[in-house]
């Protein structure tokens, strides 16, 4: 068995999301990962089943085993219990105390009962806060889950790995200093505790917030468990931020609801005309025959496809994780429901955070792709413009000039903008410092362009303004290196003139507008007038 610390390996990485292994006793398991909520009295699914599709954790509740088997579990465990011999980890009660208020188990005694029934990772019975509560009383439930988990740590737990929730809910500065507690405790995994309000309403803009707060407040390589968010839309959201380990009981609750998961959201049973799906399920059965079953049997395969879906989701989200394009994937689903554009819109917010840890570079380069303006919120392209404001100097030449972007990329490798350097150089004039004006990137300077990633992107066209700002602040920021500035633009184009001849300005400059018609060549129009200025 690896040593605690060991416990989590992180393979690969994008953003602060992480396709890692979490060593347990009964096994590894994969992450990021969705952990269908098991009911030891009865479930949907049986758990042999849930293992056979290819999750590798699941969890059920120790305190309902508890009640129903007590000392029983305590000789055959709780794997044999679901008929498993997979990881399982196991909650504490704290959920039935959300919904009920009481449970009559104490802390030590539930903590206790996980080691001895075997569970592979155990939750401390810590205090969830309840979506409105005053902040006077999420202080103190705070406080109280702060006390147990420190008295916790001090209990013998042999191999059990161990949780250690985050509380405070939309209290942020609570979230914040709860999570910085636990940061100076050592547990195997953190949590972020009691979402489920938020998602049941859809607040995926606060749920991002109470995520990042915490994400940013514990210790960044440790495994974080978010409790109870199985909603498929979210997943990839919560994983972007660093999440491994999602709980859920909604394949179950939703089938129970006649509910049927897509990859965008759910549609009730009795409105579907045809099965969206192809699982195995699915593609065995027609919607007609699924509407027509008895509520019981349905419940079943409608639970199953859910999972189905789940699974799909998080393998979709590894993917994008290792293919280093998660923030492309983001933006795609965002599109699924407006809450979802909210919570991309409050990711954009923590860009500063996630740049930080996004890897630098990833292992498989894919080209980004770049749909809108609000693809430039990218931690990609905000690392991008760190650079060139800190770390760059244009070379020592005369004259600045100012190209459009075209298609081909790099712009010194291919089409007109290669061949406009190509031939400058055969000319031995070396006066012009050739850059490209990119509705992404702002400015390229072409000795930069062959850098990842400011060579392999599709941009479509797109009527942005704020790209111009960008372009402006180059301008105002480095103009003053040059002795003189040439702004190329294609004859037509929308280009905010007034605010470029105001950036050259206060560089000390005057900027020259020079039109490119489209009827004759780019390259020679652009050569011509170079030479002639010289
Ligand atoms: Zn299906």
């Amino acid at each position: 068995m690896k040593k605690r610390k060991d416990r989590f390996e992180i393979v690969s990485e994008d953003l602060l999301a992480r396709i890692g292994k979490l060593y347990t006793k009964s096994g590894v398991v994969r992450t990021p990962t969705l952990v269908p909520v098991i009911n030891p009295a009865k479930n949907a699914v049986p758990p042999s089943s849930i293992v056979e599709m290819g999750y590798d954790l699941l969890i059920t509740n120790a305190y309902i085993i508890k009640r129903r088997f007590g000392k029983e579990a305590e000789t055959v465990g709780v794997h044999s219990i679901l008929g498993v011999e997979t990881p399982i980890m196991t909650d504490s009660g704290a959920y039935q105390l959300l919904m009920y208020g009481e449970v009559d188990v104490e802390p030590e005694e539930i903590l206790d009962y996980q080691v001895k029934i075997g569970s592979d990772i155990g939750v401390i019975l810590d205090i969830p806060t309840k979506v409105g509560s005053s902040r006077e009383v999420v202080k103190r439930e705070v406080e109280e889950t702060l006390r147990r988990a420190q008295q916790a740590l001090s209990f013998e737990r042999g191999e059990m790995l161990l949780v250690g929730p985050v509380q405070g809910g939309m209290y942020l500065d609570l979230v914040a200093y709860s999570a910085q507690r636990l940061s100076q405790m050592d547990f195997d995994i953190y949590a972020v505790g009691s979402p489920t309000q938020l998602l049941k309403e859809y607040r995926f803009g606060e749920l991002i917030k109470l995520i990042a707060t915490a994400k940013m407040n514990l210790p960044v390589g440790s495994p974080l468990h978010l409790f109870g968010a199985g909603h498929p839309l979210i997943i990839p959201f919560a994983v972007a931020l660093g999440v491994d380990l999602f709980d859920s009981a909604s394949y179950a609750l939703y089938a129970m609801g006649d509910r049927y998961m897509t990859p965008y959201g759910t549609i009730r049973v009795e409105r579907l005309k045809e099965l969206p799906c192809s699982c195995p399920v699915c593609s065995n059965i027609s919607a007609e025959d699924l509407k027509a079953m008895p509520k019981a049997e349905r419940e079943k395969l409608v639970a199953k496809h859910n999972l189905y879906i789940l699974l799909y989701e998080v393998r979709a989200t590894r993917q994008a994780i290792e293919e280093g394009t998660l923030w492309n994937y983001l933006e795609a689903k965002s599109r699924a429901h407006p809450s979802l554009h909210e919570a991309m819109r409050q990711l954009r917010r923590y860009v500063h955070f996630i740049e930080k840890y996004d890897p630098v570079t990833h292992v498989n380069v894919s080209a980004e792709f770049f749909y809108d303006e609000e693809s430039r919120y990218r931690p990609s392209i905000y690392r991008y413009f760190l650079r060139l404001r800190d770390r760059y100097t244009p070379p020592p030449r005369k004259v600045l000039v100012l190209l459009p972007e075209t298609s081909e990329k790099p712009f010194s490798r291919y089409g007109w903008i290669a061949e406009l350097k190509k031939r400058l150089e055969e000319l031995k004039i070396d006066a012009y410092h050739l850059v490209v004006y990119s509705r992404i990137y702002g400015i390229i300077p072409l000795e930069l362009d062959e850098l990842y990633p400011c060579s392999q992107y599709e941009a479509a066209t797109f009527e942005g303004r704020e790209y111009w700002n960008d372009i402006a602040w180059f301008i105002r920021r480095y103009g003053g290196f040059y002795r003189d500035l040439i702004f190329f633009y294609e004859d037509g184009a929308r280009v905010p003139f007034q605010a470029l001849v105001a950036a050259a300005a206060e560089s000390g400059k005057r900027l020259e507008f020079v039109p490119i018609r489209k009827e004759k060549s780019r390259l020679l129009q652009v050569l011509e007038f170079l030479k002639a200025s010289l």
